[in-house]
């Protein structure tokens, strides 16, 4: 052990550097138990009782995430889904929020349907302007605001400090969804977010093969306290096996994402070039809205994600999709596979996204080999 404490890399690698201590197995073992036993006076000698409150794999997946995001405490969840509403449903109903009106597209589905119906009062703005934030902020009424850096499928940044000092001015929670950044790129909390969400089915994992999410906290306070009751309530907990493999994906989270963010670069740079193509939303980009944001909120790099929009429109968009060889069509992102999507044809009526906008999930294939096949696939007509 050294002196200093170790650095975000090294807790990722190393899973926060715990030894199992039955055998001093380097790897976590897998607890598969539901249920654990009592003491004759009635206590629970480590704290478990039932898995839907708390299982021993989780909450080893769970540390290293506190530590990679510096916050007090992480929950992990069944799906980002399910981590995502607890916080809406942990609001009271009547609460007023503040959410984006360009986000992942399943959590505006449920906002603008089931929570309003249910009884949440959301302004929906474009919350990339913070003075639109500023004016749809309700001083000592809104509850909380939430957004999504870089958003979902046109990569515009929010300012995560400028929102979290208009939110906490007015008495409310700033949640920020980081699935894109990762804790690698960015670190909501230390800029004054006070929840920062992940689909960690996507980047935290990192290999298609969980389906998960996570909430960490800067403070556990009431709203925390809530947000653990509606996750044990609603039982949207995340299973044994899936931890232990999130917990196996966390530990690559920082090689993976710096390549996915170099190759997405090298892409971009050279697809702005491209005859087929008409623009290219990568915040890495100097012409990006955004950009200057993006250099002072992330560091490392600017993300595995970019969207390309294809001169000749969505048959053409779609058309290119159609030759692609290496990149596999397939929704989702943050794979270590190269995938890309028609967003428009996904979402359907009422999506904000144009329809000739594919969207690209950078794996980390050879990057020659994902310029060639994505390159030849949008030239050829
Ligand atoms: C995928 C995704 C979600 C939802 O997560 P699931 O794990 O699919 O439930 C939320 N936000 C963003 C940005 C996502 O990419």
């Amino acid at each position: 052990m050294t002196s200093n404490s170790p650095r975000p890399e090294s807790i990722a690698a190393q899973a926060g550097g715990h030894v199992e201590p039955a055998f001093g197995a380097l790897i976590p073992a897998i607890f598969p138990a539901t249920t654990f036993e009592r003491n004759g006076d009635l206590s629970y000698p480590r704290g478990y009782s039932y898995a839907r409150a708390a299982n021993p794999t989780d909450v080893s997946a769970a540390e290293t995430l506190t530590a990679l995001e510096q916050g007090a405490e992480t929950l992990l969840f069944g799906s980002g889904m399910a981590a995502a509403t607890s916080v809406f449903l942990a609001l009271e109903p009547g609460a007023h929020v503040v959410a984006p009106q360009v986000m992942y597209w399943a959590l505006r589905s449920w906002l603008a349907g089931f929570a309003v119906h249910w009884g949440l009062r959301i302004a929906f703005v474009d919350t990339g302007d913070v003075d639109a934030v500023r004016a749809a902020v309700r001083p000592g009424v809104t509850r909380l605001v939430w957004v999504e850096t870089p958003a979902n499928p046109l990569w515009s940044l929010t300012d995560i400090a400028a929102v979290a000092e208009i939110a906490h001015a007015a008495g409310a929670v700033l949640a920020v969804d980081s699935t894109i950044a990762t804790p690698v790129l960015s670190r909501p909390l230390g800029l004054g977010a006070d929840i920062v969400m992940h689909s960690a089915t996507k980047y935290l994992n990192g290999h298609s093969d969980v389906l998960a999410g996570s909430l960490t906290v800067a403070r556990a306070d009431a709203l925390w306290e809530s947000i653990r009751s509606v996750r044990v309530q609603h039982g949207g907990v995340l299973g044994p096996f899936e931890s232990w493999l999130l917990q196996r994906g966390l530990r690559t989270l920082f090689p993976r994402v710096l390549w996915q963010s170099a190759s997405a670069l090298t892409l971009a740079e050279r697809l702005s070039a491209h005859p087929g193509v008409e623009a290219v939303l990568y915040p890495g980009l100097p012409d990006f809205p955004g950009h200057e944001l993006a250099r002072r909120q992330m560091q490392g790099g600017f993300g595995g994600m970019l969207s390309v929009r294809v001169r000749g429109g969505a048959e053409a968009a779609v058309a290119a999709a159609a030759r692609v060889r290496l990149w596999k069509r397939a929704t989702s992102l943050g794979g270590v596979e190269s995938l890309v999507e028609h967003r428009a044809s996904v979402e359907g009526p009422g999506s904000p996204v144009p329809g000739d906008l594919l969207r690209l999930s950078v794996g980390i294939e050879a990057v020659e080999d994902l310029w060639d096949d994505l390159s030849g696939a949008i030239t050829a007509r």
